[in-house]
Formats: structure tokens, C-alpha cells, sequence
């Protein structure tokens, strides 16, 4: 039985699985770096530790820290996402140490984490594997594997992930500077620098399927997600039920799925993502074995609340469902709210939110942790928060959608809202049949400055402000005016004090 949980992350998750934790009436521990102080996974939690006291560290990554705390206070580790939740050793040495770790086996972690590994084990439990080498190639053998597989290739890193160290090669005199610069960034970001060789799927849709097992070898689905509006082979919007995939498609494609978790003995939550051609031929691409950013999707049509149940089944209970008793009902829609500027090809947008509206209402579930005051800084996942919404069909999702997203504001730093928008506008998107490809061929990016620049609440705001001024400048000249020798700035800067009520 776990009875304390600490979650080792910032940002919305950790509000996610503390949100589940008070629902379970089970006190919370969180951590955070000087730099989130401020955060609010830091006061929403029983306890807090500090887990550096140098200003200039912003680092989550510190399994011997968390450990001793989760020590301390008696607490299992939820890792949720990033971070440490895909870090074997950490797993491992939880275990070892008497910790629970909220997620499946550090053995498991470890297999899948290498993406040769877990396509040679998948293929093995007679998943259909996207073809490619089964090992690494080197400088030497890259042009001879290539070939082998066959143009176009893409090159990936064996310890991927956040999409980084891909890439598309559609002939062979471009193969050897993008080999060195995937390996580069491998090496870079994950500190390993191997890479191998995947056939490119063209126009390919990113369909995933949630896993949930326990300790006891139940698994059951909770069906499909589509993932394939992405920027750089990261998602942006998820949606469930997938509206591309063909009833008959989805039974064999779940029924693998779970049959393959079956065979290799996976426990808690966990995600297979696959690749499917336009004629619905699907092949499988990774295993996440952590709790998915898009798991609200799942979430909204199922009911199910898998952040219990991952705690639940971590404690050492059985899965508390049967395939059957899971009803799928409506549709849902996720867009990942980012603070970057999609009008300048979405640079970040680091700083402080002024105002915060956030949507509410029927059929609306938001994850964030914004909130006015809270200075998004650059050291972070620029990741803000999750909208998701319900309906009994995927044209009331998205209807559902539009109106949260209008009535979604924030001011002081950037926002992807108007691109989610836009997107939700898209003829090719409202039909339901877009792949990976969307963003860079469906989408008219001119056509979101044109619509920023046509849109009238930019004009009322910018009469507002004009009118703020003026008035301000009249009261300036009217009741006060700046001591000898004080800065106007100064002075300037007390007076938008005063108009602020700060
Ligand atoms: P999901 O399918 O859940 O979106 P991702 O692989 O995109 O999974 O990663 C989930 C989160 O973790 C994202 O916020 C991503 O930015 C971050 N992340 C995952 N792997 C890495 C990595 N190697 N480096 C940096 N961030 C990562
Ligand atoms: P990560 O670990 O970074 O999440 P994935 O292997 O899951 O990496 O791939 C992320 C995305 O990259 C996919 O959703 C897809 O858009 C693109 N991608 C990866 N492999 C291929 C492939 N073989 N063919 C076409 N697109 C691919
Ligand atoms: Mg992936």
C-alpha cells in the first residue's frame, strides 16, 4: 500500500498526479529547484524540498536527492514524464533501495528505452516493426545499410526521444552530413550517440495505443490516440478516437498490442506508438513506458483516471477492470498550449503572465500551471498547459474546443492558442484525414498573421491602451508632476504602479 507520494516533476503533471493524490486522500511531497520557488506544484502539496540551494542549477535530474527524500518522508516516486521517468537506473535503484516506483520494471524501462532492443522484442511478440537495421551503423556501413533498407531512410537515435536525433534522408549524397548530425545531437542530448536506420514512412499518421496492466498479468487497452498534427516530430494536438483508423484496423491493432504487454509482462500505464501508411498497414515505432502527455484524451472517453490507477496497481493491487467493463463513449481533442510565438515560427516566449482567463464549462478539463504573476523562464519545457475537451462526437469536440480556446487568455508572453485556432478552422483537419505531414504542407502559416492583424479584439485592445495612455498622461499633467531631478522613468514607472493596484 502506498501511502505518501512525491512526485518527482514540475510543471502541469505534477498538478496532474497531485490532483490524484487528494482525490485518494494521499498527502503529497513535492520538489523544485530555486527557480520554481514560485511554482504551483510547490504550494499545492503537503511537503516541499528544495533540491538545490544554487540559484544557477535548474536541474530535476537528481536521483540521489529525490531518493533521500522520498526516504525521509516515506513516500512511492510518481517520475511522470521527462525527466527521470524513463531512466532505467533510477528505477532500478528505487527497487533496491525499498522505494516504490510508480511505473512499470526498471528491467522493462531498460529494454525499451533502447530502440533497437524494443523493436527486436516487439517483433519477437509479433508486433510488425517499421523496417530497418536491427543494430547500429557506423560511418562505415551507413551508405551499404541505407541502401539495404532503401531511400527515403530516417536516422535515429537508439536512445530517442522529445524527437531529437531524427532525421529524413531521401538521397544518398545528403546521408553522411545528416548521419554526423543526428549523432551529434544524440550525443548531445542523450549522451549516446549511436544511431540506426528506420525506412521512412511516407505521409504516415501517428496512431498510439494506451496500455494499462498490473503486477498479475492482466493488461487491458484503453484504445487508440491520433497523434500526427506535430512540429518537429513532437505532438501538438492528440485526438481520440482516432478519426482515420477503420474499425477492423483498430480490433487487430489493440488486440496486438495487448497481447504483445501480455507476453512480455508489462505492468502500469504504458503507450505503443505505431505508424500507419494511408492503406491502414501499421508498424510499430517505440514504447513509452510512462504516463503520456496525452493521457487526458484517454482519460475523457474512458473515464478512467490513470494516474490511480498507476498508484493503485504500483501498491500491488489488480488491475480494477476487465476489457469489458471499459466503455468507450464520444470523442476528445488535446492541444498542448505553449509559450512560444506562433506568428514568429514559434521562437520561445519566455516571461511573466499578466492576465490569466482560464476556459471553463461544460465538457472542458485544463491542465496548467500558469497563473497570473508566474514568470515562465527558459530553463523549462516551454509547456504550459494542456486543453483538452469532450463530445458525444468528434464534431462537438472540436465546437467544444473553439469556445474554450476563445475564451482562453493570457497576456504578457506568447501563446500557441491562435495556431491551435487556426488549426481547429483547417478544412483538411475538420475531415479527419491528416498525417505527420499536416503543419508543413495542409497549414497556411501566413494566413495566422493575416487573420492576428484582421482580428478585432487586437483592435479593441489596442484602442484600450491608446485611451489608458492618454488618460494617464492627462492625470500626469493634471495632479502630479516629477520632483526636480527624478527620472521621468521612474516617475513614469509609480504611476503604472498605481494604475496596476500592485
Ligand atoms: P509524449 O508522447 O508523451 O509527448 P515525448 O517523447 O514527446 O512523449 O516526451 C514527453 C515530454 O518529455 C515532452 O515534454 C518532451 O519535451 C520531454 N522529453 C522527452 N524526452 C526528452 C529528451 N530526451 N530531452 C528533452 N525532453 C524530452
Ligand atoms: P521519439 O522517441 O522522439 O518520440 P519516435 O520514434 O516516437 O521518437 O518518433 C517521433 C515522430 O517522428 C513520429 O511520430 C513521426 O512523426 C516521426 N517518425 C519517426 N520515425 C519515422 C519513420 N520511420 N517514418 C516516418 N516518420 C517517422
Ligand atoms: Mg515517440
Amino acid at each position: 500500500m502506498i501511502k505518501k507520494v512525491l512526485v518527482a516533476n514540475r510543471g502541469e503533471i505534477a498538478m496532474r498526479i497531485f490532483r490524484s493524490c487528494r482525490v485518494m486522500n494521499l498527502p503529497t511531497v513535492a520538489i523544485y529547484t530555486h527557480a520554481d520557488r514560485g511554482a504551483l506544484h510547490v504550494r499545492y502539496a503537503e511537503e516541499a524540498y528544495c533540491i538545490s540551494e544554487n540559484e544557477a542549477d535548474t536541474s530535476y535530474l537528481k536521483p540521489e536527492i529525490i531518493l533521500n527524500i522520498a526516504k525521509k518522508t516515506g513516500a512511492a516516486i510518481h517520475p511522470g514524464y521527462g525527466f527521470l521517468s524513463e531512466n532505467a537506473d533510477f528505477a532500478r535503484r528505487c527497487e533496491e533501495e525499498g522505494v516504490v516506483f510508480i511505473g512499470p520494471s526498471a528491467d522493462i524501462i531498460a529494454k525499451m528505452g533502447i530502440k533497437t532492443e524494443a523493436r527486436k522484442i516487439m517483433e519477437a511478440a509479433g508486433v510488425p516493426i517499421v523496417p530497418g537495421t536491427k543494430e547500429p551503423v557506423s560511418m562505415e556501413n551507413v551508405h551499404a545499410k541505407a541502401k539495404e533498407v532503401g531511400y527515403p531512410i530516417m536516422l535515429k537515435a537508439l536512445a530517442g526521444g522529445g524527437g531529437k536525433g531524427m532525421r529524413m534522408v531521401r538521397k544518398e549524397e545528403d546521408l553522411e552530413a545528416a548521419f554526423r548530425m543526428s549523432a551529434s545531437e544524440a550525443a548531445n542530448s542523450f549522451g549516446d550517440d549511436a544511431i540506426y536506420i528506420e525506412k521512412y514512412i511516407e505521409n504516415p499518421h501517428h496512431i498510439e495505443v494506451q496500455v494499462l496492466g498490473d503486477k498479475y498479468g492482466n493488461v487491458i487497452h484503453l484504445y487508440e490516440r491520433e497523434c500526427s498534427i506535430q512540429r518537429r516530430n513532437q505532438k501538438v494536438i492528440e485526438e481520440s478516437p482516432s478519426p482515420f483508423v477503420k474499425e477492423e484496423t483498430r480490433k487487430k491493432m489493440l488486440a496486438i498490442a495487448v497481447a504483445a504487454c501480455k507476453k512480455i509482462g508489462y505492468y502500469s500505464a504504458g503507450t505503443l506508438e505505431f505508424m500507419m501508411d494511408k492503406d491502414q498497414n501499421f508498424y510499430f515505432l517505440e514504447m513509452n513506458t510512462r504516463l503520456q502527455v496525452e493521457h487526458p484524451v484517454t482519460e475523457a472517453c474512458t473515464g478512467v483516471d490513470l494516474v490511480r490507477d498507476m498508484i493503485l496497481i504500483a501498491g500491488g493491487s489488480p488491475l480494477p477492470y476487465k476489457q469489458e467493463e471499459i466503455e468507450f463513449r464520444g470523442a476528445a481533442i488535446e492541444c498542448r498550449i505553449y509559450a512560444e510565438d506562433p506568428e514568429s515560427n514559434f521562437m520561445p516566449s519566455p516571461g511573466v503572465i499578466r492576465v490569466r482567463e482560464a476556459p471553463e464549462g461544460r465538457n472542458v478539463r485544463l491542465d496548467s500551471c500558469a497563473y497570473a504573476g508566474f514568470e515562465v523562464s527558459l530553463h523549462y519545457d516551454p509547456m504550459i498547459a494542456k486543453l483538452c475537451s469532450w463530445g458525444r462526437n468528434r464534431e462537438s469536440a472540436i465546437s467544444n474546443m473553439r469556445r474554450a480556446l476563445r475564451e482562453y487568455k493570457i497576456l504578457g508572453i506568447k501563446t500557441t492558442i491562435p495556431f491551435h485556432q487556426r488549426v481547429l478552422q483547417n478544412s483538411t483537419f475538420l475531415k479527419g484525414n491528416y498525417d505527420t505531414t499536416f503543419i508543413d504542407t495542409k497549414f497556411d502559416k501566413e494566413e495566422l498573421k493575416r487573420r492576428e492583424n484582421n482580428d478585432p479584439t487586437v483592435a479593441i485592445i489596442a484602442a484600450s491602451l491608446k485611451h489608458f495612455e492618454q488618460e494617464k498622461e492627462a492625470a500626469a499633467r493634471a495632479t502630479t508632476v516629477p520632483l526636480v531631478g527624478e527620472s521621468l522613468w521612474k516617475h513614469y514607472g509609480k504611476l503604472q504602479m498605481s494604475a496596476n493596484n500592485f
